[in-house]
């Protein structure tokens, strides 16, 4: 088993950890482990709320989740010798769930506290534990389903360099000014509040919350992309904007539907990732990375070969209005499509049909984005995952 470099109680809340992590992006934020290139290192993370999820069956503890908290992650990781320019390479060795926490979790937050995809449809609270057998993953919650996982984490990237996080502040600054009373937000702002920074405190801590950016959106560093697909053995390469690379991750899920629709996540945990890091000088320029991460995914992959697929156009499902090849409106409603399906066919209900397609393995293609006026999406729903034929007769 590689060396431990950062250890988690899952008991305790992130600022109070031996080593506490952090849950926002900001150049300052001093790293908490170093390595040379080429080692090999294991990393445990808390889920991304800091613990505030309980396994029982009472979904308020979704409803009041303090967003502010999030993601908490662990690092940063100094890597010794990476300089901005570089590439910073890093191999997902192996990933799984802590001993004292084989579970996870998703919910659809309400629609005043979080939302989602679809929270005009959907504005309550719910919550669905899941269980982990091995590779598999099933639910009390929501019943006759049952998959392999992807496990992945949701979040992993390098620090930005003080004029990338002003260019991020700028311009997500200036998209809630279109419409700063919005609900849900356009956009996290920085805010100081529940913000982790390591073991920061006093003067420094109150300048770096104030500017250090949100973990909730990828960037330019990687960041939330909640990419199903990072999973084992998955090689990626970043961008490095500051010295030392300052590698950070969390989130991890142990399975998760493209798009993450539920936005209250894939299935939640706990867990450990083992890690082999390497760089290459002057790779950003060398190989034109230079906006965002590329990766080349790992070899494991649930086998799934069979799929139910349901189409979605660019028409908004409340005024009927056309929408110009729009893939975010035309994916919501092939993901609609399914959840009323799935009504019928699985024995659902719209809310946990909704937590499924946020979980389990299911794949969102944009199958079409130039048939003007219509951008065509579709959701690939693996038919073996229930209990039951759920193909029309
Ligand atoms: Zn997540």
């Amino acid at each position: 088993m590689p060396e431990v470099l950062f250890k988690v109680d899952l008991n305790k809340p992130m600022e109070e950890q031996a080593t506490p992590g952090h849950n926002r992006w900001h150049p300052d934020i001093p790293a908490t482990v170093s390595v040379n290139p080429g080692a090999v290192f294991r990393m445990e993370c808390k889920d991304w709320t800091d613990g505030q999820i309980s396994n029982n069956d009472d979904p308020s503890d979704i409803r009041d989740v303090n967003l502010n908290r999030v993601h908490v992650l662990s690092g940063p990781v100094w890597v010794n010798g990476a300089e901005p320019g570089d590439l910073l390479v890093v191999d997902i060795l192996d990933i799984g769930a802590l001993q004292e926490s084989e579970w996870g979790f998703n919910g659809i937050f309400a629609k005043e506290n979080g939302g989602g995809f679809l929270t005009e449809h959907y504005p309550e609270a719910a919550k669905s534990i899941w269980d982990f057998h091995g590779i598999y993953a099933s639910s009390r919650h929501i019943p006759g389903v049952k998959f392999a996982g992807i496990i992945h984490p949701g979040l992993i990237g390098t620090a930005p360099s003080h004029q990338l996080l002003d260019k991020w502040n700028k311009r997500e600054a200036a998209l809630v000014a279109t419409d700063p009373t919005r609900n849900p937000t356009y956009a996290n702002l920085p805010t100081a509040d529940s913000a982790v920074l390591g073991k920061l405190q006093g003067a420094e801590f109150d300048r770096i919350a104030k500017e250090a950016a949100r973990t909730v959106p990828p960037r330019e560093n990687g960041g939330n992309c909640d990419i199903k697909n990072l999973s084992k053995g998955t090689r990626i390469y970043f961008p490095v904007f500051v010295d030392g690379a300052k590698l950070s991750l969390g989130d991890l899920h142990f399975s998760q539907g493209d798009g993450e629709i539920s936005f209250c996540g894939g299935i939640e945990m706990a867990g450990w990732i083992d890690l082999h890091v390497d760089i290459i000088k002057g790779g950003m320029a060398k190989y034109n990375v230079t906006e965002n991460p590329i990766f080349k995914p790992g070899p494991v992959d649930p086998n799934y070969s069979e799929f139910l697929v349901f189409e979605g156009i660019s028409v908004d499902e409340f005024s009927g209005t056309q929408h110009y090849l729009d893939a975010h409106i035309a994916y919501r409603r092939a993901c609609l499509n399914a959840i009323e399906y799935l009504k019928i066919t699985a024995g659902l209900t719209g809310e946990q049909a909704y937590m499924l397609l946020s979980t389990a393995p299911v794949e969102g293609r944009i199958s079409g984005v130039v048939d003007v006026p219509n951008a065509c999406c579709t959701l690939w729903i693996p038919t073996s995952i229930f209990d039951r034929d759920i193909l029309p007769k």
